[in-house]
């Protein structure tokens, strides 16, 4: 029994109730659903109660449940798997419980996690397949709501499908002994024609789609790459496109960038490899994300190169495309949500906001080579938003060459570290101070820089995480310009 304040974790089970006996303790209305349930899973069901409401009584005299009559007595668990306590009464409810408890027989008391030593979780059903719910407890109602939802989604021939696949499992098996193939052949009917037909009612056409599928050779055998954007780091931004392909990847070569609450998404038995580095690509291991991808491709798996943001946006995804064209891999591209893109609206910063600017522009400038190789007259012009990646480390000389270049000092910034994640900062000011703002609050990477007065609208606009962060004192501004900032 436990009666914490926070839930207890819970470890789910679908029990196999048939012709085992349950014993429900309480005659009325409450325990007649409990006993409805019960009944439809098959089990032996003894209610134990001084008298029972009228369709509980009816069940007795079918005898299709067993009654004993009277007050709780803890023999009544003698031969009972489980219990459920579904009186009024708090007392005989606890008896029930702390009897369970002692002879080792899992009671739920209706109504009371705290009392309970399991609970019946809220359901969705599709024939065969079941989805339980649980709040662990404390808060049924946001369960039930989640079954409502789950109950408008899932389309009614989900059970029929179940249904199918379970009566042509031992053929389906011996059809494609091993497992890659055998899940490849699933996805070949699951996004086939046969869902559809079902759904239209068409047994009969979805049996002979479903007989041609298995009989087929498995064309798709050849491996594939999918260069996948996963977004800034929030999983709600990726795209259901980059979800549904993920979900059919057998390796993942990942970057660091890629948040862990994305990666949580990925089927559990892919294999998951990371490789490359979090920012900059100086030392990152291209030639070896090159001979992986390869190495698995042509071992016929299905490989999701998985990169932040957009994969052409500075991730070299044109390199890896040029590769995988050259050595005749198939290759598919799921764009992302670029860091700007994100950042800016999780920021509260309209990139073209029409009052301040005309364009947007996407730069890098994360080493001398790539800034000298820019056209700063043209960067540094008005009306303009920048957004500037893996730049933290080249603060000081993006100030320098913009302002030489005439940019305004007072041009207003928005530096965005961590974007859509849950600890994002978002730290604003003005071009003249710029890096020793960002030093001041020791911005590390990954972050954006926003640059152009679209940028000051973070401070009325942000909605989310905590408020921008703002100017720091002049002295310790001055004393960070002795350090110039060494994070990217
Ligand atoms: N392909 C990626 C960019 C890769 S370059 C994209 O489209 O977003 C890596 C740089 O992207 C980082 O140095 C940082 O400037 C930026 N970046 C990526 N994710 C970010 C995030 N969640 N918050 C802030 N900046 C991010």
């Amino acid at each position: 029994m436990t009666t914490g304040s926070s839930p207890p974790r819970l470890f789910p089970i679908f029990a196999d109730l048939r012709g085992r006996c349950v014993l429900v303790v309480g005659g009325g209305t409450v325990a007649r659903r409990k006993v409805a349930a019960l009944l439809e899973a098959g089990a032996r069901v003894t209610v134990g109660a001084p008298a029972l409401e009228a369709s509980l009584k009816q069940l007795a005299d079918e005898r299709r449940i067993e009654h004993r009559r009277g007050r709780f007595d803890p023999n009544w668990l003698n031969d009972a798997w489980l219990a459920i306590a579904a009186t009024d009464s708090v007392a005989t409810n606890r008896a029930v419980a702390e009897a369970g408890e002692a002879r080792r027989v899992w009671v739920n008391v209706v109504d009371d996690a705290g009392q309970s030593s399991f609970q019946v979780p809220s359901r969705v059903e599709r024939g065969p397949v079941q989805i339980a719910i649980s709040s662990g407890g404390g808060a049924p109602m946001l369960a039930r709501h989640l079954r409502e939802q789950l109950e408008i989604q899932l389309d009614e021939s989900l059970g029929a499908l179940a249904t199918l696949l379970t009566r042509q499992r031992a053929r389906i098996r011996a059809r494609w002994p091993e497992l890659g193939a055998r899940r490849r052949f699933f996805e070949r009917v699951l996004r086939g024609a046969v869902p559809s037909l079902l759904r239209r009612g068409d047994h009969a056409a979805a049996r002979e789609t479903f007989e041609r599928t298995l009989a087929e050779d498995a064309s798709d055998s050849r491996g594939s790459v999918a260069l996948v954007g996963a977004g800034p780091g929030d999983p709600g931004l990726l795209t259901l496109r980059g979800l549904r392909v993920l979900n059919e990847a057998d390796v993942i070569l990942h970057d660091r960038l890629v948040s862990a609450e994305v990666l949580a998404l990925v089927r559990r038995d892919a294999e998951l490899i990371e490789v490359g580095k979090q920012a900059g690509w100086h030392h990152a291991p291209q030639e070896t994300i090159h001979a992986l991808m390869l190495e698995h491709a042509r071992a016929g798996k299905r490989v999701v190169r998985l990169k932040g943001g957009d994969p052409f946006v500075f991730g070299r995804g044109g390199e890896e495309l040029e590769f995988l064209h050259a050595h005749g891999i198939d290759f598919e591209v799921v764009p992302g949500i670029t860091a700007a893109v994100a950042c800016a609206a999780y920021a509260g910063v309209p990139l073209t906001h029409r009052d301040h600017a005309q364009s947007v522009r996407l730069v890098t400038a994360h080493c001398r080579d790539s800034a000298d190789a820019l056209d700063w007259r043209s960067l540094a012009q008005e009306r303009q938003t920048l957004a500037v990646y893996m730049g933290v480390a080249g603060l000081p000389q993006l100030r320098e060459r913009l302002l030489a270049h005439g940019r305004a000092a007072g041009t207003p910034f928005a530096l965005i570290e961590n974007g859509s994640r849950p600890q994002q900062r978002v730290i604003t000011g003005t071009l003249a101070e710029l890096p020793e703002i960002a030093q001041a609050h020791s911005v590390v990477s990954p972050a954006l820089l926003i640059l152009g007065e679209v940028a000051a609208l973070a401070r009325e606009l942000h909605w989310f995480g905590s408020e921008p962060l703002s100017t720091v004192a002049s002295t310790s501004a001055d004393r960070a310009r002795e350090s110039l900032p060494q994070a990217a």
